[in-house]
């Protein structure tokens, strides 16, 4: 890790996995031999480049654009682009390697990366986004394609950025070549239940965790933190599924709402008029905390949804104190490591991102094969086929736990299934 100095975040998952790993290592020492954890651990290609645009007033604007190729030995890269005033180095490789083990759970032909951008869309107008877009594809249309790496969405980046960036690649390699891109309008080369599948996804995994247990959604008092796409189709499952969904949140606080989400008044608010949740809490007639975490409301299942280490020591503390069950993770790498270890030792159920969060992925996956078939599945097809991987990736992750003698820990499951898919396509394909 001395090679990638300040890389903070990506330190920070590398040390999940590996820390896993060490009954795997211990019974198959090809692992070692064949140097495996040491390349896992550098991306295959790292691009970074200039992304030059102009705004509203006609100033020239300049961000920092990204892509890490991680590892191929499962297929062509797969992971999404995050468009976000946070974004350097270290964020897309901890994304990029996280991405390799989602992409092995899923059981679906895909290898792992990830990039995006230092720009905020936020308080942009849509000239100015799809400006940008275009700049942004302008270089990194040469380093894609449906057989190479296939990027898609994440924080910042939905279905009108993706439309920008589609209608610039087709423009500039003048192929319509649908599989470059997932996560696009359903008149373009989209896929019914991609725009959900992420928060769909872990409510599915969350779901399967409780019946474990002989429990279910049922009347439970739900916490989704952020209120983007993952955590606005979180709500909409987690409410199908008879739960009570309390609160959500976004970057300036969180709403409290005892009556339970309205879930059109929300999307409405997010998805239409790309407001806050405070406009939300006001029209609504809710309470809304302002600068504070979710978490402190309480629930029996937790659904972090926003970002990396939003949930951290005094939340979980708080959120064991209220009696939390079930913890799933929505985002990428959202609860601290020191947080994550408080839950499991206080006997939460707790699932990591890269398995519980999977479906997002799963179903770009889906959305690819229906692009090669030139062929579009029905919304319950699609979701039954979700589900089914929602499904598989808990039981494999309890399996291969059980396996390696954690019982119950889905962290070590889900990162030695995850690993083992991965390390033995490279040896296979050798020393590259
Ligand atoms: P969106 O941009 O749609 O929503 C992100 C939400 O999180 C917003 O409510 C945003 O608040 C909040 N948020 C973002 N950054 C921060 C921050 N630094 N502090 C507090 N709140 C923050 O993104 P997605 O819903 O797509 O992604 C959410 C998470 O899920 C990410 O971790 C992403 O990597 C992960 N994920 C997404 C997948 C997908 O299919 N989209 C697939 C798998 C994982 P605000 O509006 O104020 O910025």
């Amino acid at each position: 890790l001395a090679r990638n100095p300040g890389e903070r975040e990506f330190h920070q998952a590398v040390h999940e996995v590996f820390d896993c790993l060490e009954p795997v290592l211990a019974k198959h020492p090809q692992y070692v031999d064949g140097a495996v954890l040491e390349r896992l651990c550098e991306p295959e290609r790292q691009i970074i480049f200039r992304v030059p645009w102009i705004d509203d007033a006609g100033q020239v604007q300049i961000n920092r654009g990204f892509r890490v190729e991680f590892n191929s030995a499962l297929g062509p890269y797969k992971g999404g682009l995050r468009f976000h005033p946070s974004v350097y180095l270290g964020i897309v490789k901890f994304l990029g390697f996280e991405q390799v083990f989602k992409n092995a759970l899923t059981g679906m032909p895909i290898g792992g990366g990830k990039g995006g951008s230092d720009f905020d869309p936020r308080g942009k107008s849509d000239g100015e986004v799809m400006r940008f877009c275009q700049s942004f594809m302008t270089e990194l249309y040469r380093h894609i394609g449906e057989h190479t790496d296939v990027p898609a969405g994440d924080i910042g980046v939905g279905g009108r950025e993706i439309g920008y960036l589609f209608g610039q690649y087709k423009r500039i390699t003048n192929r319509y070549e649908s599989g470059v891109l997932t996560g696009k309008g359903l008149t373009w080369g989209g896929s019914l239940v991609r725009k959900e599948a992420t928060g769909y996804g872990t409510v599915l995994f969350a779901e399967r965790m409780l019946a474990t247990a002989g429990e279910s959604f049922d009347g439970r008092r739900v916490v989704v933190s952020g209120a983007g796409n993952v955590a606005l189709y979180a709500i909409e499952k987690a409410q199908q599924l008879g739960a009570h969904v309390v609160a959500c949140s976004d970057s300036s606080g969180y709403v409290l709402d005892e009556r339970g989400i309205d879930l059109d008044l929300l999307r409405q608010v997010r998805e239409v008029e790309r407001g806050r949740v405070s406009e939300y809490a006001e029209r609504r007639g809710a309470v809304h905390v302002a600068d504070r975490r979710v978490w402190e409301v309480g629930a029996y299942v937790a659904l972090p949804c926003a970002t990396q280490n939003e949930l951290d020591d005094d939340d979980a503390r708080g959120l064991i104190a209220s009696g939390v069950r079930v913890v799933a993770e929505g985002a990428n790498m959202p609860t601290t490591p020191k947080a994550a270890a408080l839950l499991q030792e206080a006997g939460v159920l707790f699932a990591p991102g890269k398995a519980a969060n999977a479906g997002g992925v799963a179903t770009s996956a889906l959305e690819m094969q229906q692009n090669a078939s030139r062929d579009s599945w029905t919304f319950e097809y699609t979701e039954a086929r979700l589900a089914r991987i929602m499904h598989d990736i808990h039981d494999r992750c309890l399996e291969t736990a059980d396996e390696y003698g954690v019982p119950g820990s889905y962290v070590t499951g889900a990162n030695i299934a995850g690993f083992t898919k991965v390390a033995d396509a490279m040896l296979a394909l050798g020393i590259v």
